[in-house]
């Protein structure tokens, strides 16, 4: 008999948002008179930009004549993307990196866990706590976690460093030394942003300890604050130790189109071997690279009215987010997040669990958010609201948490 990949089944329990979902439904179902906002899911409703619109119909256009269709793409991506991106998300912070080092793809989730396909199957991963779930899932596949404490609601192989309100959300460096650490800044769920010195040290500490650090830049477009890092090659010897992913998801509203891509530079070596190269087999290996249709609507988010029509997008979702945050602090909550960050972090009042102030709001205000135990235990006690929904929408939200 075949055998099949046991790892997948020792997942714990629905994954949070189906958890949320089944929730709200049966609330629906069961008040049917009652309007449900949600502030809960990062995922964007602002329709694509003008600009990305038109530069993919002019490419559906060339797909369909003889002299102007393309067949299959170069799998790490087209070099008219690949130049916009390093002219417009590295170069003006001073950093400089080769196409060569540049792999586009369908968005970053897939390939934050196709990363563990180049890496030892014993190497130990750190992650923050609370954390975007994806790292630590997608490890679990291969064997990497260990097992399951549901109890401690952590996994026996993995590293987890606390990001708590005492140390602004920004982990301490790992008392035990990790093979592979993922940092995520500006950070889902937290909202927290890392300056560059802080980041410098999780660099030095990835150098001297031989870690990699794969950073999670999902975020980048909403930073604001002039001492927080773009990228982590703003970091002396980042390109020794640091693998960077982008997506065009948040800053671009490309969440159902499916772009982003990885920098891998070429100064990345382990075991004598690059793996800027090990990468390029794995692709040769298992893809035959992202649609040239939405290539092209990538490259229009760095064209002049690409920019302006996205930046207002972002600038849309962090006025949601900052009313957000300073309306519940205004109400007495203690909020955090919404500067650099679409999300709002919040502590859940009365000394409430995360899933029984899920349940208050959802009964009471029937808003529905994200309960922060659901990023990793250091999440208990927290709450997440997004600044993705619509400014009437998140306008009422508040008003009705605010009359609790
Ligand atoms: N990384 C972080 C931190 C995220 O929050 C998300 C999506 O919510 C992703 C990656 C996934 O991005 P993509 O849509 O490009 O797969």
């Amino acid at each position: 008999m075949y055998r099949i990949n046991a790892n997948f089944l020792k997942y714990p329990g629905a994954y949070l948002f189906l958890q949320v979902a089944k929730k709200r439904e049966a609330f629906a179902a069961a008040h049917p008179d009652r309007r449900i906002i949600s502030l809960g899911v990062g995922d964007v409703t602002l329709p694509l930009a003008p600009a990305v619109v038109s530069a993919m119909e002019a490419a559906v256009r060339e797909m369909g004549r003889r002299e102007t269709f393309r067949g299959y793409p170069p799998t790490p991506g087209y070099p008219f993307l690949k130049e916009k991106i390093l002219a417009g998300d590295f170069a003006p912070y001073g950093v400089h990196l080769e196409p060569e080092e540049i792999f586009i793809n369908d968005g970053a989730k897939g390939d934050l866990g196709n990363l563990g396909d180049i890496l030892s199957g014993d190497d130990v991963i750190a992650v923050c706590n609370p954390t975007y779930p994806a790292y630590v899932d997608s490890n679990v596949v291969y064997g990497r976690c260990g097992e399951y404490d549901a109890g401690k609601g952590q996994w026996s192989r993995v590293i987890y460093l606390p990001c708590v309100k005492e140390n602004g959300f920004v982990p301490e460096l790992p008392a035990e030394r990790p093979d592979v650490l993922y940092l995520c800044f500006p950070n889902n769920p937290t909202g927290a942003a890392i300056t560059r010195a802080q980041l410098q040290r999780f660099v030095d500490y990835a150098l001297e300890n031989g870690c990699l650090i794969v950073y999670d830049a999902a975020y980048e477009g909403f930073i604001e604050s002039p001492d927080v890092p773009h990228t982590v090659y703003e970091c002396a010897g980042a390109k020794r130790c640091a693998i960077e992913v982008r997506s065009f998801s948040k800053t671009a509203g490309f969440t159902g189109c499916r772009l982003g891509y990885m920098a891998i530079p070429m100064e990345l070596e382990a075991d004598g071997v690059k793996l800027n190269a090990l990468w390029r087999q794995r692709l040769a290996v298992k893809s035959n690279g992202v649609p040239y249709v939405i290539q092209r609507g990538g490259e229009a988010v760095y064209s002049p009215e690409g920019r302006a029509q996205t930046r207002a997008q972002i600038a849309y979702y962090k006025k949601n987010a900052a009313a957000i945050r300073d309306g519940l602090r205004q109400a007495g909550y203690e909020a955090f997040g919404g500067t650099d960050s679409p999300y709002v972090w919040l502590r859940t009042p009365g000394g409430r669990s995360a899933w029984e102030f899920f349940d208050l709001l959802l009964e009471r205000a029937n808003v529905v958010g994200t309960p922060g135990s659901g990023f990793g235990p250091s999440g208990e006690g927290y709450f997440r609201l997004t600044g993705f929904g619509t400014w009437e929408d998140t306008a009422e939200a508040l008003d009705r948490i605010r009359s609790l």
